[in-house]
């Protein structure tokens, strides 16, 4: 091997500041394997010089020169990069750039400042330098992810259609049910979206959620039981269409867990201790509780990051109640439950079951749940319909301030005061005085970690209880 070349360009050899050394010792790589140089690289002020021809046209670009301007351009794709011995500007498509060190000529090769000209194309270049070797290697490439440009969620009375475009032809989906709660999941090859969750105002069908996996894109329909469904895909396999058959919705069993927020928190109401009972009361006071869902009506779902469920509404909803009834049993007071354990119960039977007792005051237990997760809070629900105290008790928007109060001082979380919603089942067909506690927001991590927790459910019970008492004591 040669030790010294010669630089043949006058350029070069009138600077005497520049510093050309041979440096046959370099080697190149090209995605590992090592490109054979006829000229060996050189190293000019710390820059590596390569032979232009032997390695540009490896990586695909194309060469031409220009011997009276001395002019190299190299062209990959739309890139143009033009190169003049002896001078440290180059153009990058018509764009003027500085570089480190000049091309030159050595040995009648036009040598190239490799850095450069490879990143520029696109490359990556590492130098080693204890072996004194360039790597340059092809940047690993992001395969394009076919992505849902449209996601459209329509429903009728019976039918929730769910329609996604595609922006390349779907690679295939899965589809299957998941018991506990139902769901149903769509598992979609090789595809993105945004990962957001949208409310579904369908029968039968209480939310759709998204996810983004690595290879497939999720996308689950939480139901209370498993529907039919039909799925359809565009020849162009570009637009899938998911028909879910929808149950038929009883009239009077609609439940709403979801409710705009109210626009300002209502004043408390003073109790009118004058109020005539409307039923006259002789006896001791019934109280019923109610925790809200259950069996296969999971309600609100609080899941983790990976898809699994973190808690369900119906099973804390449980646990608060279990905790009112032992504290107002303690108290003397006749106390009973609509489900003791997780178990379906239709609104339509917890209603006749308090109407059956001749309840004093029904108190359903529920958490809240909204699509804008950073929603959070308590609130108290009752029915301006019954806004007469009935014997023994307060009225109705009585016990859901004397509770709402209670709650807010033992939670210590943000209130939304008490509402009157007329259309809730439980509410408007129980006989007696009823109210709806929302302690917290399903929906919401920091209210849900909260009540998740047994000893904060026992929180949320006592307040709820001493709410109850002071409600009984004051009518
Ligand atoms: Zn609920």
């Amino acid at each position: 091997m040669r030790k010294i070349i010669s630089i043949l360009t006058a350029f070069v050899l009138s600077l005497s500041l520049i510093n050309v050394s041979a440096a046959d010792d370099i080697l190149l790589y090209l995605n590992d394997s090592e490109i054979k140089c006829d000229v060996p690289p050189v190293i000019v002020n710390d820059r590596v010089l390569v032979p232009a021809r032997a390695l540009f046209e490896p990586l695909g670009a194309s060469l031409k020169w220009n011997d009276t301007i001395k002019q190299a351009t190299v062209t990959l794709d739309d890139l143009t990069i033009k190169l003049k011995i002896g001078s440290d500007t180059a153009t990058v498509n018509g764009e003027k750039v500085k570089m480190d060190c000049a091309p030159i000529i050595a040995e009648s090769r036009t040598m190239f400042p490799v850095r450069f000209v490879a990143e520029k194309l696109g490359y990556i270049v590492k130098w080693d330098d204890k072996q004194r070797d360039v790597y340059i290697s092809t940047p690993p490439k992001e395969p394009e992810k076919n992505k849902i440009t449209s996601l459209n969620v329509s429903a009728t009375a019976d039918i929730l259609t769910v329609s996604a475009i595609f922006s390349q032809p779907i690679a295939g989906y899965t589809d299957y049910y998941v018991s506990n709660p139902t769901r149903l999941v769509f598992e979609l090859d090789d595809c993105r979206y945004y990962d957001k969750n949208l409310p579904v105002r369908a029968y039968g069908v209480s939310q759709l959620r998204m996810a983004n996996h690595d290879d497939y894109f999720k996308l689950v329909f939480d139901m209370e039981d498993s529907l039919k469904y039909t799925v359809s895909q565009s020849i162009t396999k570009q637009k899938l269409t998911i028909k879910i058959s929808l149950p038929k919705a009883p009239k009077e069993e609609e439940e709403e867990d979801e409710k705009p927020l109210p626009d300002k928190e209502e004043e408390p109401v003073v109790p009118n201790k004058d109020s005539v009972p409307i039923n006259g009361f002789d006896g001791k006071p019934i109280v019923v509780i109610d925790p809200g869902h259950g069996g296969s009506a999971p309600g609100a779902i609080a899941y983790n990051e990976d898809g699994s469920i973190y808690a369900t509404e119906a099973e804390i909803n449980l646990g608060i109640a279990k905790y009112v009834y032992d504290i107002l049993k303690d108290e003397g007071i006749e106390v009973y439950m609509t489900r003791k354990t997780d178990k379906d119960v239709s609104l339509a039977e917890r209603a006749a079951y308090a109407n059956k007792l001749g309840a004093t005051l029904f108190v359903s237990i529920h958490n809240n749940s909204h699509t804008d997760h950073s929603i959070s809070g308590i609130l108290t629900l009752y029915s301006a319909d019954k806004d007469t105290a009935s014997g023994g008790v307060q009225s109705s928007k009585d016990v859901a301030w004397a509770i709402q109060q209670q709650m807010v001082q033992a939670i210590g979380k943000n209130s939304q005061g008490i509402r009157s919603e007329d259309d809730l089942y439980v509410l408007r067909k129980t006989n007696m005085t009823a109210v709806l506690a929302e302690v917290l927001y399903m929906s919401n991590k920091e209210d849900v970690e909260y009540i998740k927790k047994e000893k904060n459910q026992l929180v949320a019970a006592k307040a709820i209880a001493k709410g109850i008492i002071k409600a009984l004591k004051e009518g």
